[in-house]
């Protein structure tokens, strides 16, 4: 088998591969004024998302996160995760969700063969938690994290997107919800993207800060998995819970790169804030073209770039992480 390797010693185990663009939140820092379809896109089909999972675990990808946009407004996305996990070589499934839909819907995804789940949830606060998304869903994403718990997931994580002045006072109300749960509260850092600079500038936060409180408060580092995702992870003896802190504009947050992504429309994205995307949606229309997109995806790995441009303010082609998978 060809292992996804590229020219910075980096290995690819792990692709985040969105499913649709569309999202019914309207995020301040995402997308303010809530998704707006540039005509009528095709997303990504049952069958192309076979075919295109076949071509990276022929290359040794053995985890894939389904995102997007919101991933569970699609109807099929029970089917589309049991086929994902009857590919050979795939061992881990993960979602990342708005979580506004768990009530009525993660008990199927569990049974189709989903094996992770990452739920958004910005705020402990019902009412600042409508002020940063839009939607007045805080009650049935939190019954829906709790329902989850309850499903025998590998792991259960909440995504918290740091932001000043609007939900940086809220590390003691965390700590009290890790206490007893079994599950990681991930907090990323605000990045920038095309469309929000004004926002980013406004509400960005180095995750720093909070890394320092962590260690203060005897929070401690621990080892990173090959195929983990880009958060450091600390843990305390006194809480079952765990934090993930995700620092893209720390140093060498690039060179722990593990991550390929597809977009809902069928691009190889080699990096989330890239200036480019390579379309594979040709290759993915006939099983016969099987090795020939196996070898399309291992030419373009050469091309990933050591790291991104964010420091620069660089953000690529991304106007916001709904259009590319976040
Ligand atoms: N709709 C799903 C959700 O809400 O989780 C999946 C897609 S969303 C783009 C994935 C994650 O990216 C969410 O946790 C969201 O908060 C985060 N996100 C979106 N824009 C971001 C930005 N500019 N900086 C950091 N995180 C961002």
């Amino acid at each position: 088998m060809r292992a996804l390797v590229d020219h910075h010693g980096r290995s690819f185990p792990y692709l985040r591969l969105s499913l649709t663009e569309a999202c019914n939140y309207r995020c301040t820092y995402c997308l303010p004024d809530g998704y707006q379809a540039d005509g009528s896109p095709k997303f990504l089909a049952l069958d192309e998302i076979e075919r295109l999972v076949r071509g990276f675990a022929a290359l040794g990808m053995s985890k894939i996160r389904l995102t997007g946009g919101e991933p569970s407004l699609r109807k099929d996305l029970p089917a589309i995760i049991a086929a994902v996990a009857a590919v050979a070589g795939v061992r881990r499934i993960a979602l990342t969700t708005n979580g506004c839909r768990l009530p009525r819907l993660v008990r199927g995804w569990r049974e189709a063969g989903l094996t992770a789940l990452n739920v958004s949830l910005d705020s402990l606060d019902a009412a600042r938690f409508l002020a940063i998304t839009g939607h007045d869903r805080f009650a049935e994403v939190s019954a829906g994290i709790e329902q989850a718990l309850g499903l025998g997931f590998d792991a259960v994580k909440v995504n918290v997107v740091l932001l000043r002045g609007r939900n940086d006072d809220e590390l003691p109300a965390w700590l009290e919800y890790l206490r007893e749960r079994d599950l990681a509260v991930r907090f990323i850092e605000l990045m920038q993207t095309g469309d929000n600079r004004e926002f980013f500038e406004r509400h960005h936060l180095r995750a720093e800060s909070l890394q320092q409180q962590l260690l203060a408060a005897g929070w401690q580092l621990r080892e990173r998995a090959a195929d983990a995702g880009p958060a450091l992870e600390y843990a305390h003896p006194d809480y079952r819970g765990r934090i993930g802190v995700i620092a893209p504009y720390a140093r060498d947050f690039c060179a722990g790169c593990n991550r390929l992504r597809v977009t809902a429309r069928g691009d190889l994205r080699l990096c989330l804030f890239g200036n480019f995307g390579i379309p594979l949606r040709p290759l993915l229309q006939s099983d016969d073209d099987h090795d020939a997109l196996v070898a399309r995806i291992a030419v373009q790995l050469g091309l990933k770039a050591a790291g991104h441009g964010l420091h620069e303010g660089l953000t690529g082609i991304t106007p916001h992480l709904a259009s590319i998978g976040g």
